[in-house]
């Protein structure tokens, strides 16, 4: 391994998967999804595009991923937000004097529609990234009926990370 801090941006990659069950709450990129009557299940919150978005963080960085940090056998991490996992994979970048430069998106899901409500998760997505919403995106499309006897969300996430400013 070599010394840090690093001169070149460098490019992390995110995906996730989960289940879209009947009562558990719809937290889609840190939003509340409330009229949705499915929700991601999971260990945390379920929040398939903070996961994505977490291990696109640690990948550019080098750092493993997600499930090493945070281990879901861990009861730290039972039923936490995942913001709380951006924030602590934003850490460990920062502690590598490294910050996220962008991020692009894409959720593949029946329910809930994104569209309607893709300016908000943007603009949380950019908050929680100290980022302008310029340098987020996001884009949702449906599974066109593939897989559809099991409900899901699935996510990917490309980010772009470099020496801190
Ligand atoms: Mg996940």
């Amino acid at each position: 391994m070599s010394d840090l801090p690093h001169a070149l941006p460098r490019i992390g990659l995110g995906t996730d998967r989960h289940r879209l069950v009947a009562a558990r709450p719809c937290w889609l990129g840190g939003v509340l999804f409330g009229d949705c009557p499915v929700g991601p299940d999971g260990h945390s919150d379920g929040d398939a595009i903070l996961h994505a978005l977490t291990d696109a963080l640690l990948g550019a960085a080098g750092l493993d991923d997600l499930g090493t940090l945070f281990p879901d056998t861990d009861p730290a991490w039972q039923g936490v937000a995942s913001t709380e996992f951006v924030q602590a994979a934003l850490a460990q970048l920062s502690a590598r004097r490294l910050q996220c430069w962008s991020v692009d998106l894409v959720v593949q899901c029946d329910r809930p529609k994104i569209s309607p409500r893709r300016a908000e998760v943007r603009a949380r997505l950019a908050d929680l990234l100290s980022l302008p919403l310029d340098r987020v995106n996001l884009k949702g499309k449906t599974r066109e009926g593939v897989g559809s006897e099991i409900e899901a969300v699935d996510v990917t996430a490309v980010v772009l990370v470099g020496p801190a400013t």
